[in-house]
């Protein structure tokens, strides 16, 4: 299987090339089709896996899709990670495939002055990553809207869960419109994460790596 096979825009594939990306990797493989086609999904598989790219790529591509919305405002893609470690990782992959098409990242988790997080939201953005924690902080501050995201992923849905973060999903889940694609990455899937991803995904296609 190849990148080439995935209907990719020439700047994407660019930008995969100049990550020295030369083939997808299994968990990639696949992910990339399902996803790409527009099917929720779940998928069990640890960092390392190369499982950021396999949903930062199609999020490029959703966001790419998406008819030209007047005055909407707030991200397409909103990225939720247990820490503000992991939230970075995905941070830098997002903003190095994303910076052909001129779309915008953001980052919402502690680390940064909220003064900093606020203006960057204000500016505007496609897509957010952020800590549950932080991002409710801003939800509530009304410094972002949710009114625009039709695209969710979940990584490392267990340890969001070991961190007591479960309100906090529940709450950002519940301010994103349903027509969205949830995507739900975890390394296991313990009873309360299999719970949760039978409420919130639609009919999903579960992948192993
Ligand atoms: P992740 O599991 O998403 O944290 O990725 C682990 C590492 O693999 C990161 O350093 C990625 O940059 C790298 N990586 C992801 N996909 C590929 C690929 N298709 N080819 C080579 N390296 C990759």
């Amino acid at each position: 299987k190849l990148f080439e096979d995935c209907g990719f825009s020439p700047a994407l594939m660019n930008a995969i090339k100049k990550q020295g990306y030369e083939k997808p990797t299994t968990i990639q493989c696949q992910a990339l089709p399902i996803i790409l086609s527009g099917r929720d999904i779940i998928g069990i598989a640890k960092t390392g896996s190369g499982k950021t790219a396999a949903f930062v790529l199609p999020m490029i591509v959703h966001i790419m899709d998406q008819p030209e919305l007047e005055k909407e405002e707030g991200p397409i893609g909103v990225i939720c990670a247990p820490t503000r470690e992991l939230a970075h990782q995905i941070y830098l992959e997002a903003k190095k495939f994303s910076k052909n098409d001129g779309i915008r990242v953001a980052a919402v988790y502690g680390g940064m002055s909220k003064l900093d997080q606020l203006k960057e939201l204000k500016t505007g953005c496609e897509i957010v990553v952020a800590t549950p924690g932080r991002l409710i902080d801003m939800l509530k501050m009304k410094a972002v809207t949710m009114t625009r995201a039709t695209y969710l992923v979940l990584d490392e849905a267990d340890r969001m869960f070991d961190l007591g973060f479960e309100p906090q999903i529940r709450s950002i889940v519940g301010q994103i419109r349903p027509d969205r694609q949830t995507l739900l990455f975890s390394a296991t899937m313990p009873y309360k994460v299999e719970r949760l991803a039978r409420e919130i995904l639609g009919d999903p296609i579960r992948v192993t790596v």
